[in-house]
């Protein structure tokens, strides 16, 4: 799913907008629009590991599901790639 994310840039600290899909990846590599320099946002921090039991039984669905949720802040803060 393809989310509107706002980061700032390491480098000019200006913010910008993105377009990006989220996945299981723990880093992601953004690129400024204004500085043209690239950035990694690294969003392990970000992450909340959810447990979801489920407590009804008897209708064969009362296996447990784990997900994981990112919860990021409004600006995300990007940093230098390595
Ligand atoms: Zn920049």
């Amino acid at each position: 799913m393809k989310k509107r994310f706002t980061f700032q840039c390491w480098n000019c600290e200006k913010t910008y907008t993105l377009f990006r899909e989220i996945t299981k990846e723990q880093k992601i590599s953004v690129a400024c629009p204004y500085c043209n320099t690239e950035a990694v946002v690294d969003l392990d921090p970000f992450r909340k590991e959810k447990k979801v039991v489920s407590l009804v039984r008897g209708d064969g669905d009362d296996e447990q599901s784990l997900g994981v949720e990112l919860e990021l802040p409004e600006i995300i803060p990007t940093q230098k790639p390595e």
